[in-house]
């Protein structure tokens, strides 16, 4: 979907929520000037219910109203007193639910650990802006801003789900498999998508990964999750092969899965059943944590190999050992993690990070993917580093199978109407 750019720069999200209830905006900052440059700024951006406070207890004490708290305070981190760092672990502990934002003048490296804090405390964060802050850094951080919903409405959409209730949706078919493209960006060329699966609750409606998987490694079930999902992807491969249309299929591989012999066999007769060749087939695989016994998953992944199933590094650089996983494990795919890629155009560190797992997947002969390309900035960026593929919101989110053939001829129109092929001025 493309980006629309309202009149006044507002945002979608902003405009759609000021014809509902504007969103509350609180500012803390010790300097007075800086509040009223902020409140002017996100005025122009829409938001015309801002408030701006210089001392954080004062602000403590908005932010714990029951009745319309604000939905994104905006923090200097540099105060003298209480400052950003100590306000932040206030606000986590009086169980604040809006967005954050982090404003200074420090460097991007800490700006970036107080980032990783804010999130330690499983508060929401937008992202920081770096002072002086201007018209256009304000605007290009809000533009994908949605803000949150009202606590009571979350709250019904993340439920824990007893293990028992998952073993009967994985056994009574309730998942279902979605495909997001891998477009690559030389030339516009869709050449995969990756398989992500979904629950399809009957009474909650469609349930994330985030909500299941790691329920599903916890109490054994992965294997049998796992399964499903591989089996319905390789038939969707075959379906797409038989139609003529050379879409190479991903599939994420947990690394519980690679604890059980059988798995390669299991995948490899799958796909010799459905006449898919092994190259069509991409595996993901993720370490969420130390692999315990290297044996097994050592053996699974070199046989898969050696019948020239492809094999994906997902979620490079967030792994407890990816370094020496892309020595011992010979992947043929890297992809680089969506922390690191959007927004990588106007982040030092993303960059230098990006950069660097680009020039480490040359290096080695592997293929790239940078996940998560969420804007046009994104994809420029990209496009001028010749980050190989890309996979994320900006080019498709992820969609059913009878929606992709419709969206190949949708994006082909994108890539000629948007000039998308059209080298980025500026973009470094
Ligand atoms: P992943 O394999 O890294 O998949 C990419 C995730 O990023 C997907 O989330 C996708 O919807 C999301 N994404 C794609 N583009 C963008 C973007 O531009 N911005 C943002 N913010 N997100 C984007 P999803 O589907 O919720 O899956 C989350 C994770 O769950 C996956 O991360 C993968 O680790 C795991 N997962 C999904 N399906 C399976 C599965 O069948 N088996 C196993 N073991 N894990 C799975
Ligand atoms: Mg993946
Ligand atoms: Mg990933």
């Amino acid at each position: 979907m493309a980006e629309i750019f309202l009149p006044h720069g507002q945002s979608p999200a902003v405009a759609c929520m000021t014809a509902v209830a504007t969103p509350r905006v609180l500012l803390l900052d010790d300097e007075p000037f800086m509040l009223k440059l902020l409140t002017h700024l996100l005025r122009d951006l829409g938001l015309t219910r801002v408030e701006g406070v210089t001392q954080a207890p004062q602000a403590l004490e908005l932010c714990a109203t029951r009745t319309d708290p604000p939905v994104l305070v905006m923090v200097d981190l540099n105060m003298p007193d209480m400052d950003g760092v100590e306000f932040i672990r206030k606000l986590a502990e009086q169980g604040f639910t809006g967005d954050l934002v982090l404003v200074s003048g420090e460097d991007e490296r800490l700006l970036h650990s107080a980032l990783t804090l804010v999130r330690a405390h499983d508060l929401r964060i937008v992202g920081y802006l770096h002072k002086p802050v201007t018209p256009g850094s304000l605007k290009s951080l809000l533009c994908d801003w949605t803000p949150p919903q009202p606590a009571g409405a979350a709250a019904t959409l993340r439920r824990v789900y007893p293990v028992e209730r998952l073993a009967l949706a994985i056994e009574h078919g309730e998942l279902r498999n979605v495909y997001q493209p891998k477009v690559e960006l030389a030339t516009g060329r869709v050449i995969g998508v990756e398989t992500l699966v979904r629950w399809a609750h009957p009474e909650d409606g469609l349930i994330f990964p985030d909500q299941f998987v790691a329920l599903a490694e916890a109490h054994g079930l992965i294997d049998r999750l796992t399964r499903c999902v591989v089996t319905e992807a390789i038939a969707q491969a075959a379906r797409w092969i038989q139609a003529g249309h050379d879409l190479r299929v991903a599939i994420n591989i947990s690394m519980d899965n690679l604890a059980s012999l059988p798995f390669a066999d299991f995948v490899t007769e799958l796909a010799s059943a459905h006449s898919v060749p092994p190259a069509q087939i991409v595996l993901e695989v993720t370490e969420s944590r130390i692999m315990g016994d290297q044996r097994a998953p050592l053996e699974i992944l070199t046989r898969l190999r050696m019948k020239r199933f492809r094999l994906s590094i997902d979620d490079f650089g967030t792994g407890h050992s990816s370094l020496a996983q892309l020595r011992t494990i010979p992947f043929d795919e890297l992809k680089i993690d969506q922390s690191f890629v959007h927004g990588a155009g106007r982040d030092d560190t993303q960059r230098a990070i990006v950069l660097a797992s680009l020039g480490l997947a040359r290096g080695l002969g592997m293929a790239v993917v940078a996940e998560g390309a969420e804007n046009r900035a994104d994809w420029d960026f990209l496009r001028a580093h010749d980050a190989g593929l890309v996979q994320g919101y900006f080019v498709a989110r992820p969609m059913s199978p009878e929606a992709v053939l419709d969206w190949l001829l949708t994006w082909a129109a994108r890539v000629r109407d948007e000039g998308l092929l059209i080298n980025p001025e500026g973009a470094k």
